[in-house]
This record gives C-alpha cells, sequence and structure tokens, in this order.
C-alpha cells in the first residue's frame, strides 16, 4: 500500500495553507481534492478581509494560494475520499484511487451550503434555484430574483446580484440580519436590495423554471406570494464530513458535524488533525482557515517526528528495555525519576517513554496498562511487566 508522512484532505484555504507549511518542514505531503483547489472562495468575487490584499476575487486567491503551494512541491492528487480506517493503529485514508496509509492526516474537506429543504427547491435546482451568485448572477440580467439568508454571505452576495439584476429581495426571518455592519449598512444604502423580514419560504413554485416563492410570515402566519426569476439559498453552512459516515465514530463531532480539536487542531484520535470550516469554532473565513492549517501542519510535524523517534529508539535496536509511565499521574511520574536515577548510576540502558502522550504506540505494542516495562528484540515484544516500584525496575533490568 502507498505510504506517505501527511496526507490532508481537501485543497482549500486551510488544506493549502497546511501544505505549504508542512512542505517547508520538510514533510512529505500529499493533498487530495476532488474539486477545483481553493475550495469555496472560487465562488466569489468579493474577497475583501484577506490582511495584505485589499480586493481579489475568490478564484484569483485560491489560484495563488495552489500556486504556492505547488512553489514548495506538495503533491496534489484529484480524488475523492470515502473513508478513514483505522487498521491496527495505522491510518489508512481510502479514496475512489486506491488507498493510502498515512503518517498523519489532516481532515480539512471544509463546508457546504445548507438547503432549504422547502418544495421545490431541488427540483428547480439550476432552472432558478442557485447557491452561486459568482456561477448565475449572469442568468438574471435585469430580473427581479430573491436571496434567502441573513449572515454575511447572504448580505454580500445579494449586493453582488445587483450588479445584474434590477431587484433584490433578502428575504430573513428574523426582523434584523447577522451580517456584520459594515456589510448590513452597504446593503441597506443600496437601492436595489428590498428586506423582507420575519419571513421563509413556504415553496418555490413555477412551470419548467422558477417563477414565484411562496412566503409564511413568521409572526403574522400570513401567506403571500413573491414573483421572482431566482432564487439564491445562503442559509449557513454545514460540514463535509460524509467520508466520516456511517456512524462519524472516528473523531468527535459536536452537534450538527463540526469537528472538535483543541488549539493543535488535534483530533481526540492521535495523528488525525482538522483545519478550516470543517471545524467546531466561532468564524469560517479564509483567514482563520489558513492560521488552522499552518497550526495543523505544525503539530503534524511534532506528531510524525515524535513517532519516526519512537520508532528509532524501541524498534530499530536489536534489543532495548522501555519503561512507560503516564505523565499525568504523579506515582508513575515519581517511579520514573528513581527508574532514571537508578539507570545513570548503575550504566544499564532504560529508554524512558510517555505512555500517556504515545498512547497509539503502546496500543501498538500490546500494552494495556501504564506503568509497563518492556523488553524489545529486534522490534518484537519479548517480555512486558507492570512494576509496582523501583525494585521492581531493577529486577527486571538485572
Ligand atoms: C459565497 C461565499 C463567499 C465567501 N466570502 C468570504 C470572504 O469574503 N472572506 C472570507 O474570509 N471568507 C469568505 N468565505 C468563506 C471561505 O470561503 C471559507 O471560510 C474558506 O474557504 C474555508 O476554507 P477550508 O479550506 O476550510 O474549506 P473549503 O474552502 O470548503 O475547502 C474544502 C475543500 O475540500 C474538498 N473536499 C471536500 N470533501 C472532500 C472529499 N471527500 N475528498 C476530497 N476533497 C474533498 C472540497 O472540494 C474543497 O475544495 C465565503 C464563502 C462563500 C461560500
Amino acid at each position: 500500500m502507498e505510504k506517505r508522512e501527511l496526507v490532508i484532505i481537501g485543497a482549500g484555504p486551510a488544506g493549502l495553507a497546511a501544505a505549504v507549511y508542512g512542505r517547508r518542514a520538510g514533510l512529505d505531503t500529499l493533498i487530495l481534492e476532488k474539486g477545483i483547489a481553493g475550495g469555496q472562495i472560487n465562488i466569489t468575487d468579493e474577497i475583501e478581509n484577506w490582511p495584505g490584499t485589499i480586493h481579489s476575487t475568490g478564484s484569483e486567491l485560491g489560484e495563488a494560494f495552489r500556486k504556492h503551494a505547488e512553489h514548495f512541491k506538495a503533491e496534489f492528487r484529484s480524488c475523492t475520499v470515502n473513508k478513514i480506517e483505522l487498521r491496527s493503529g495505522s491510518k489508512i485514508v481510502v479514496t475512489d484511487q486506491g488507498e493510502i496509509e498515512a503518517e498523519a492526516v489532516i481532515l480539512a474537506t471544509g463546508a457546504s451550503f445548507r438547503k432549504l429543504g422547502c418544495p421545490g427547491e431541488a427540483e428547480f435546482t439550476g432552472a432558478g434555484v442557485s447557491y452561486c451568485a459568482v456561477c448565475d448572477a449572469a442568468f438574471f440580467e435585469g430580473e427581479t430574483i430573491a436571496v434567502v439568508g441573513g449572515g454575511n454571505v447572504a448580505v454580500e452576495e445579494a449586493g453582488y446580484l445587483t450588479k445584474f439584476a434590477d431587484k433584490v429581495y433578502v428575504i430573513h426571518r428574523r426582523d434584523e440580519w447577522r451580517a456584520d455592519r459594515f456589510a448590513t449598512e452597504q446593503a441597506l444604502a443600496n437601492p436595489k436590495i428590498v428586506p423582507i423580514w420575519n419571513s421563509v419560504v413556504q415553496s418555490i413554485e413555477g412551470e419548467g423554471v422558477v417563477e414565484k416563492l411562496v412566503l409564511r410570515n413568521v409572526k403574522s402566519g400570513d401567506i403571500s406570494d413573491l414573483p421572482v426569476a431566482g432564487c439564491f439559498v445562503f442559509v449557513g453552512t454545514e460540514p463535509n464530513v460524509s467520508y466520516l459516515k456511517p456512524d462519524n465514530s472516528l473523531v468527535e463531532q459536536a452537534k450538527g458535524g463540526w469537528i472538535v480539536t483543541n488549539d493543535r487542531m488535534e483530533t481526540n484520535v492521535e495523528g488525525i488533525f482538522a483545519a478550516g470550516d470543517i471545524r467546531d469554532k466561532y468564524l469560517r473565513q479564509v483567514v482563520t482557515a489558513a492560521g488552522d492549517g499552518a497550526v495543523a501542519a505544525m503539530a503534524a510535524y511534532a506528531y510524525i517526528s515524535g513517532q519516526l523517534h519512537l520508532r528509532s529508539v524501541l524498534i530499530e535496536p536489536e534489543e532495548v528495555i522501555a519503561l512507560f509511565t503516564s505523565s499525568i499521574e504523579q506515582r508513575q511520574i515519581d517511579l520514573q525519576v528513581q527508574a532514571e536515577k537508578f539507570a545513570k548510576e548503575s550504566g544499564k540502558k532504560i529508554a524512558f517513554i510517555d505512555g500517556y502522550r504515545n498512547g497509539k504506540m503502546a496500543e501498538k505494542l500490546g500494552i494495556a496498562k501504564l506503568p509497563a516495562l518492556i523488553e524489545m528484540k529486534k522490534g518484537a515484544m519479548a517480555r512486558c511487566e507492570e512494576p509496582k516500584t523501583i525494585e521492581d525496575v531493577k529486577k527486571f533490568v538485572g
């Protein structure tokens, strides 16, 4: 099976930043992408908050990110990841083009648009219903259309749509938008944008193409028709985690499927990291995705280096005695200190391993409980005991 050091899934801003940092740290880095490198930003025309660039189209920025990763010789592969499996402690990335064993994996598969789920939405997708203003705005030159949503993306994309449409209704279920003040003020000052407050889309109707939306006022319950030629849906996003299904049991996920990490971007599975919009986090933007990617790559580098070190200490020598202790249990820390003193005074060689931080290595070796004293011969376990005191250590070492 193909073996790689760092496998990054997803070539959006998070994955591409991770690739730059991974390569600069000297890791063998493979990026798997099922679509176009750059990710979600490819479908917006307005990026004005990437520091150092006052204005860029999303595809220009995505292209620059990709070129940057290529410059440092990250390897790209066009494929879809269908599953990640843990087999005897190894991480196997299952793609539609074969399996790859990875030392570390960064999940950077981002997020996708949430659907309204109302009648007509699926039927008219591509026939008036759209989730991408940059892709479809030009079809609505001089028309009256609607945007559904109230966050930054909805309000900013409504502004972009007014370059083509004559009138853009922005339908929101509350009486104010969630977008930031700058975006809100810009939209409200735009004479082509007409907010419709406290309303939800009950159905999308027409003969072959969208002709009207049926709206329900959530306060009064009133039902009304809104004639429009198109409907752009921007009602939030959901994480792209289908490859973690069907049971979502590989890594810890928060409500909605967002992946839980610590501030090193580590998931609860050793050697699996997550970065970007896929994470359970406060702000999903290019700048935070890129920051996550950088952190994840450096944490992956530290993890891989640690694993290589462990292998060179435990597996490669002809013979080795090692003491595995937990760095969070005082009694075990005390035992390690005593054992270190004994090794120094007696000249005996003992490798000291934090079995808490290197749980997977302990598991791989078949260590069920800490502390553990082991003797390895030619990479295989020869003896394993649980030392209660320093006397047990002395006896084991002989
Ligand atoms: C319309 C719109 C406008 C936006 N405007 C701005 C803005 O002005 N400023 C800003 O900072 N942010 C903006 N954003 C948000 C920004 O695009 C995201 O925060 C950012 O792209 C997240 O990066 P990411 O790398 O985490 O994920 P993504 O960009 O979502 O990239 C994930 C990548 O993973 C790939 N992938 C998914 N599943 C798989 C799989 N199973 N196998 C292989 N590959 C897979 C996808 O194809 C995708 O390329 C906007 C988003 C949208 C949709």
